[in-house]
């Protein structure tokens, strides 16, 4: 696929923040500030919200999705979420592996691959999150973790699923620091991400498949980071929470659509 085919997608993932109300207000305010012809713009809502903000976003054409589910298709596992439920509830994506999910709740490698199957089969698209820490980048462990995540959480799956998948490469000691990968480093990794998914699987997956950066992504940095070739978008955590500087990420991508 050549350079600039790529669909540009932006990803906000809002964590534990905002009420349904603020949601609502929020989804009206970002579309009255949105240019024509934008990337696809997906919003990682709380389970709670998903229902009222994907049937508002719809009329704007965002795409709604979670932050998490469980790997079972249901079953005695009190306060978790499945991937039907998510589907029934309007979300289309699902973030799965964010590293908040690998170091505050101890999720694995395998864990992660169960969710990633369970998804698609459920009819989600998984965005999945990988990245290495500060120390591991310091011990130039860089390439040996993200090889491994990638084989590990996608193992098992055919060609087509994995080009059904998003990767979102996300540097631990970018998010939420201030402290964004420079546009060459993340360039290098996801030149990186596509020679192990060719390796693994095939060139065609590894040319069609959407790898976003998440780090630190702010209205200010954007415009550098979406010169590199290989960057097809962006997961943004703080700068999404208002709509002010998500609108203005958002409308950066448009103008990058070649
Ligand atoms: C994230 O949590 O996925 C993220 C990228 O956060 P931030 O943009 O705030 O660094």
């Amino acid at each position: 696929m050549e350079q600039g085919s790529r669909p540009k997608i932006v990803v906000g993932n809002w964590k534990m923040h905002k009420t349904i109300a603020e949601s609502l207000e929020f989804v009206e305010s970002l579309a009255s500030m949105l240019q024509e012809g934008h990337g696809e713009i997906c919003l990682a809502v709380p389970f709670i919200s998903i229902p009222a903000v994907a049937k508002a976003a719809s009329r704007h054409g965002f795409l709604i999705g979670a932050q998490n589910m469980h790997d079972s298709e249901a079953g005695a596992f009190t306060g978790e979420i499945s991937a039907e439920m998510l589907v029934d509830a309007g979300a289309r994506h699902v973030l799965l592996g964010h590293s908040e999910r690998r170091l505050l709740f101890s999720e694995t490698d395998d864990f992660i691959q169960r969710k990633v199957v369970r998804a698609l089969r459920s009819g989600l698209r998984p965005i999945l999150c990988i990245g290495e820490t500060e120390q591991q980048r310091r011990e130039e462990q860089t390439k040996k973790v993200l090889s491994a995540q990638l084989n590990n959480c996608l193992a098992g799956l055919s060609p087509e699923d994995v080009s059904r998948t998003v990767i979102a490469y996300e540097p631990v000691w970018a998010i939420g620091t201030g402290l964004a990968a420079t546009p060459e480093q993340a360039e290098e990794v996801h030149r990186f991400c596509r020679q192990v998914l060719a390796q693994t699987w095939n060139e065609q997956v590894a040319q069609t498949i959407p790898i976003l950066y998440g780090g630190s992504v702010r209205p200010d940095n954007i415009d550098a980071i979406m010169e590199m070739p290989n960057i097809d978008g962006v997961l943004v955590g703080g700068a999404s929470l208002k709509p002010d500087s998500f609108s203005k990420i958002v409308n950066c991508l448009t103008m990058n659509v070649t």
